[in-house]
């Protein structure tokens, strides 16, 4: 079982069955945290300004700034291929892929996967608005892993609830 506790080390044994099939590559992009793009960039032999600039977008996410891979838009569609996805190789960076590329798969677990990811690099416990989106993400029907439930996140109930109630910006 998958908690928010469990380690990286076991997540990566977890999600490692990727067959490369592309699938999640051909409709959306990976997130990207701070520690992936020194890794990329170098992998590239990019400037590491010059990697942001051309292939990373700006996103935020439970109130935590990340980026984001670009994606290739095709006509008439609402989504695209990952820049680094090829339909003849798959994953052009498959070595050194973002974190959430390697923790992710489309087998069992896939929700859990997202699930620990989120909170382990987006939901900030210290920072209330960052709990509110978790809440709401909780209520729109998001994956809850042991260790997820807005208790267990700010275990603090008085804190919690002035956070839910907005007394707490
Ligand atoms: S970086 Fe690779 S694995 Fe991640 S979405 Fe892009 S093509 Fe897919």
């Amino acid at each position: 079982m998958i908690s928010r506790a469990t380690p990286l080390k076991r997540v990566l044994e977890i999600s490692s069955p990727c067959n490369k099939c592309g699938h999640c590559c051909k409709f959306n992009s990976g997130l990207i945290i701070e520690e992936d793009i020194d890794r990329i960039a170098e992998h590239l032999k990019m400037d590491k300004d010059l990697f942001i600039l051309t292939y990373l977008e700006e996103t935020e996410m439970f109130h935590t700034k990340a980026f984001k891979l670009k994606t290739e838009f095709k006509k008439d569609k609402p989504y695209g291929e990952c820049v680094f996805f090829s339909p003849a190789e798959g994953c052009k960076i498959h070595d050194v892929k973002p974190l959430f590329c390697q923790t992710s798969n489309c087998f069992a677990y896939s929700q859990d996967l997202i699930s620990w990811f989120y909170l382990n690099y987006l939901v900030n416990p210290d920072d209330a608005e960052s709990v509110r989106q978790y809440a709401s993400y909780i209520e729109s029907g998001g994956r809850i892993i042991p260790g997820g439930q807005l208790h267990e996140l700010v275990p603090d109930s008085e804190r919690l609830k002035k956070i839910l109630e907005y007394e707490e910006l």
